[in-house]
Formats: C-alpha cells, structure tokens, sequence
C-alpha cells in the first residue's frame, strides 16, 4: 500500500459514499478529500480505511462511518470562524475534519489514553494550533471558552445534556445522537434567543456516552 493508493481510496470515498449520497457541502467534501482518514486508524487496519463503515480504535470506541462524520459536519453548518466544541475526540479524525473548516475547536474526551493518542497524531499532521484538547465529562460541555457556534457529540445521550444548549451562542447548532442502545436519532438544535429549533436529521448507531456515575476514569487523570 503506497501513498497514492490511500489517495485515490479516499477520492473514491468521497465521490461513492458521500456526493453519491447528499453531501453537497464543498468544505466538507474537500476536507473529506484531504485528511488521511487511515493514519487516525490502528496499522493493522488501514487497508479498511476508506471502507464504508465505522472501525475499531480501541477501548472498545469507534471510528465513525465516513458518512456519518459528513452527515454530522455538513448539518453544523460551519462558517471558517465559528468556535467550534467537539465531544468524543475518540481517534481524532473528525477533530480534523473540523479544524480543515474552521480556525478554532476545542475537543473533550473522557479517556484519557485516546486523547493521548489522538493529540499526537493530529499534532503531526499540524492541527495543532488550533485545537484546545481536554479530558473530561462532555455532558458539562467546556464552560470556559463557551458561548459557541456550533457543538458535535460523537457518543449517544439519553437525553440532550442541557449544559451543552446553554454553551450555544444565539444561532448556535448542537448535532448528537440521542438514545440508546436502540432507535438512536441524530437531533440538530438550533439556539434562538431563550428558545431552540429541534430537527431529527436521520437514525445512526454510536457508542453510549459515559455518564456522570462512571467518570471514575477520567477523575485519576483529570489535569
Ligand atoms: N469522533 C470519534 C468518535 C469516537 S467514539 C471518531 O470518529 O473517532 C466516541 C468517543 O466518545 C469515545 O472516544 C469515548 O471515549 C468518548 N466519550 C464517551 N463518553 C464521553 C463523555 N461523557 N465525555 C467525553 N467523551 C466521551
């Protein structure tokens, strides 16, 4: 496997799976064109990496589906100078879907090895710079650097954490996954004022978000 044969996957991804479906959004097909999605991925695994589907990172978490990472970053709507949250860093790759789009994301992860890990890589590709990473609970958001344009969860909540909706700016968007272990919708809530828009945007499957009772995880590392 050379370098341009993930190059010519990857251009393959993007016109099978995504414009081949309705992802019409430039930045985020161009993004999608860009990151090497198999460097997010265990060695073992690359030759997977452009497949059309989630794939294990370890810890028992997931990579999510190309699409899904699409289908999640076009509904955001992002303009190049949104704040952007993201919770779930998991392996990274949509923390550099995002930071393609816009000049700034912070991301939260409660384990902290993934963090570790994802850090280091999106480091190397040189995101670096506009990326604040953090271990902890994502279901309190990140209220220091809060209000924000847009936030995406990557795990599935019972319920929408309300912190998150108050750490929306006016016009801001939340995209996350809701219920579980069955008929999980994807929800966009849109902040207005003292009110919000709520959309079901389509049915996904993602791994539970961690609640408050069992952060004792991230409580040892937290830094
Ligand atoms: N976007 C990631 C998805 C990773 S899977 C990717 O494509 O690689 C979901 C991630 O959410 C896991 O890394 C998991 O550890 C993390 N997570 C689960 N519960 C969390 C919580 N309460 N706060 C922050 N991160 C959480």
């Amino acid at each position: 496997m050379d370098f341009m044969d993930f190059e010519t996957r990857r251009k393959e991804m993007v016109r099978v799976q995504l414009r081949g479906r309705d992802i019409t959004d430039r930045q985020v097909l161009m993004a999608m064109e860009k990151v090497p999605r198999h460097l997010f991925m265990p060695v073992e695994m690359w030759n997977k990496a452009y497949d059309d589907a989630p794939a294990p990172i370890g810890e028992a978490q997931t990579i999510s589906q190309p699409y899904m990472v699409a289908c999640m970053t076009q509904a955001l709507q992002l303009g190049k100078t949104d704040r952007v949250l993201e919770i779930g860093t998991g392996s990274g790759y949509q923390t550099a879907i995002l930071a393609e789009i816009v000049d700034y994301v912070y991301t939260v992860e409660i384990r902290p090895r993934l963090l570790d890990r994802a850090r280091g890589i999106l480091e190397e590709l040189g995101y670096g710079h506009k990326i604040t990473f953090r271990v902890g609970n994502g279901h309190i958001g990140y209220e220091e650097e809060a209000p924000y344009d847009a936030i995406i969860v990557t795990a599935a909540a019972d319920s929408v954490p309300p912190a998150l909706v108050t750490q929306l700016a006016d016009g801001g968007r939340l995209v996350i996954p809701v219920g579980y272990p069955e008929h999980q919708i994807l929800y966009r809530i849109t902040r207005r004022g003292d009110y919000t828009k709520q959309e079901q945007l389509l049915g996904c499957i993602f791994v539970p978000m961690v609640r408050d009772k069992d952060v004792n995880i991230s409580d040892r590392y937290i830094r």
